[in-house]
């Protein structure tokens, strides 16, 4: 048996692609806007159903750049379950994260703790859909608009998720998409900001150019994050085999439950109400005290069958050396004890059911 990894990207057909880029040898229009970026752009406000999509160069400047055109200043009420660019873009904003607890059912921020956080500081809240598990955007909402609070999405995991049938893009002020190699949805590198403001869209779009007007004036300070034609025509193709992407997915993701569920001291991904879920990952937590192994000596068990977990999200964001004493991880106790305990298991389109039955006999010969 092959190495198998946490994930794989997914490749369109080689000639597909090439039949995409032909054009470009002709036009010679290789980035700034062109064909293939605008036709990227109005498919994908079709399919997330969405107002504007701002379309860059990678979901890191995704968040960076809608806090920049959003004029924030003071605190960001955050999470730190989460990639490092969450927290980096809010920091390197000149923004303070401030970091709430997450939900022990579902990972993403407890709402119950958001108004305890909120300070006259306060400028944002910028939750997590974490592994496409939506965060509960009502609540998020009221407590926004009784406390004036912009709310920003980190949605890099929820590419195609719906709630109550409307597309995950269409809750919060912005939502910040990743287009990255291995996500659900990718274009190689790259991402988006989904609004349904167009005077937010208009800033960004003028933030990723250098704050162009025209030829002669630059209105603001802006840099480069523009998304060129090859990747937008990678995400052209990737977005017509979505769908299937996503039902492959989902009918492994829906045998691991099968092998898994019910196993004592093994808490699985939720499957949220009203929800339309991508797949996107297959999170397990493990109570060492029930399980009679801990995450560690599973990964360890996968690793010796050269299958390859990934600590997925250990550690938490604000225990990195680059925040040494500038944050208190106790803080956000569950948050601490779930990423102690959490093992992300391999799940991409390409894997087979015969090898989530490998991988769950390994996982179930662990318990002690
Ligand atoms: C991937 C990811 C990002 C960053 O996206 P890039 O496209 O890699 O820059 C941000 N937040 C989360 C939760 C992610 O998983």
């Amino acid at each position: 048996m092959d190495s198998i990894n946490v994930t794989r990207s997914t490749l369109p057909p080689f000639e597909e692609y090439c039949t995409e880029i032909r054009g470009l040898w002709d036009s010679r229009r290789l980035t700034n806007m062109g064909e293939k970026h605008e036709e990227l752009r109005e498919k994908l406000q079709e399919y997330l159903g969405v107002e504007h999509i701002g379309l860059v160069t990678n979901g890191h400047q995704s968040i960076e750049l809608t806090l920049q055109a959003m004029g924030l200043s003071g605190e960001v009420i955050t999470t730190p379950f989460t990639f490092a660019s969450t927290t980096h873009a809010i920091v390197r904003s000149g923004l303070q994260p401030v970091f709430c607890d997450i939900d022990p059912a579902d990972f993403t921020i407890d709402v119950s703790k958001i108004e305890g956080l909120i300070t006259e500081r306060t400028s944002a809240i910028l939750p997590v859909h974490v592994y496409g598990n939506v965060c509960a955007v009502k609540v998020i909402e009221d407590i926004a608009s009784r406390h004036n609070l912009k709310v920003i999405y980190d949605a890099a995991h929820a590419f195609g998720v719906k709630y109550r049938g409307q597309g995950i893009a269409g809750f919060g002020d912005a939502s910040c998409f990743s287009f990255h190699a291995t996500k659900v949805f990718h274009t190689i590198e790259g991402g988006a900001v989904a609004c349904q403001d167009g005077a937010l869209d208009r800033r960004i779009a003028k933030l990723k150019n250098f704050g162009l007007d025209g030829q002669e004036d630059a209105s603001e300070v802006g840099g480069n994050s523009k998304l060129d034609e090859f990747r937008a025509a990678m995400g052209l193709c990737n977005l017509r085999h979505i769908d299937d992407e996503i039902a492959k997915r989902k009918q492994l993701a829906e045998h691991y439950r099968k092998r898994l569920e019910g196993a004592p001291g093994i808490q699985l991904n939720p499957i949220q109400k009203d929800v339309t879920p991508n797949f996107a990952y297959f999170p397990a937590v493990f109570n060492e005290k029930v399980f009679g192994a801990d995450r560690d000596d599973v990964l360890a068990e996968l690793t010796a069958h050269d299958i390859h977990a990934r600590k997925y999200f250990y550690p938490l964001t604000s225990e990195f050396s680059c925040y040494k004493n500038c944050f208190c991880p106790g803080m956000t106790p569950v948050a601490k004890r779930v990423s102690e305990r959490i093992l992300t298991l391999p799940l991409y389109p390409e894997l087979t059911l015969d090898i989530v039955d490998i991988i769950c006999d390994i996982v179930l010969s662990c318990r002690k």
